[in-house]
């Protein structure tokens, strides 16, 4: 746990907050700035940046936090409207919050594709497809 961190401080509760899920791994809260009509955050209570920092034995976790995504989801009525699970990864990845954390959000139609701007399209101009990934 980092002193200064603010979702540490949630995770403490040296901040109120009130939680949409909570387990020995995991707090759910609804975000202080919604973007959609839902935008809860999922985050690990164990200290870790972001993704850099998760390690093998942070994988059930990581696992868990995307279940749970999918179960607050159906608990809030957007599992058959879809929804998006984000992690803003470091500094350009648009990473405000130092503490690892998924974004559920949902409950209108969101931009196609990533989400991004048109100055992040390609060249070309079209949408990134067919990205593969390997992991
Ligand atoms: P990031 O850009 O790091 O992926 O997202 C951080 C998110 O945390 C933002 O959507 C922001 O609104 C949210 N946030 C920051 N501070 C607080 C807080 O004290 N309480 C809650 N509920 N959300 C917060
Ligand atoms: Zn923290």
């Amino acid at each position: 746990m980092s002193d200064e961190c603010i979702f540490c401080k949630i995770a403490r509760k040296e901040v109120p907050t009130e939680p949409v899920y909570e387990d020995h791994d995991l707090l759910a809260f609804d975000d202080i700035h919604p973007v959609a009509p839902v935008h809860v955050l999922i985050v690990p209570k164990e200290h870790m940046v972001n993704l850099n920092d998760a390690g093998k034995n942070d994988v059930p976790v990581l696992g868990k936090a995307l279940r749970l995504a999918a179960k607050i989801a159906d608990e809030r009525g957007i599992a058959e409207s879809g929804y998006r699970v984000v992690v803003n990864n470091g500094e350009q990845g648009g990473q405000v919050v130092p503490h690892l954390h998924f974004h559920l959000v949902g409950g209108r139609p969101l931009t196609p594709g990533l989400g991004l701007r048109r100055e992040d399209l390609s060249p070309g101009g079209s949408f990134l497809t067919g990205c593969r990934i390997g992991v």
